[in-house]
């Protein structure tokens, strides 16, 4: 497998698991769990095992990287830090400065992280890799 393969292979399974979280039904803050099987406990738990998965394809793509390229971890934590400013803070966390979307189809504008119109339904699309992410 080349390595446009194993970054498509990568790329197509990290979208798939935020396609799978951005089109799952939203649960209401603050949703008090009922019982000992709430929807809201087993969202919860969905999503833990796709933070897990995601972190679990970063480290196996960061370990391909540091073998084949011999990118190193200072290096990374430079670019972690270059990154994490492109907000104006070094805070750990990243937001991207980007423009909303428009809905294809009303034209209402429509999150980045979102994968549906609220008005309509219509299906944004993403122009960028980490539109969905947020
Ligand atoms: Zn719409």
């Amino acid at each position: 497998m080349s390595k446009l393969d194993s970054f498509t292979s990568f790329y197509r399974l990290a979208n798939s698991l935020v396609d799978d979280v951005a089109d799952s039904t939203p649960v209401p803050v603050g949703t008090a769990p009922t019982g000992g099987g709430s929807v809201a406990s087993a969202r919860l738990t969905e999503i833990e095992f796709k933070l897990e998965r995601l972190s679990l394809i970063t480290h196996s793509l960061w370990e391909l990287l540091k073998e084949r390229h011999g990118y190193t971890d200072e290096e990374l934590n430079d670019w972690i830090n270059l990154t994490d400013l492109k907000d104006g803070r070094l805070d750990g966390r990243y937001k991207a400065n980007t423009p909303p979307l428009n809905c294809p189809k009303c034209g209402r504008v429509v999150g980045r992280t979102q994968a549906r119109c609220i008005y309509c339904g219509g299906v944004a699309s993403p122009t960028q890799p980490f539109d969905r992410v947020g």
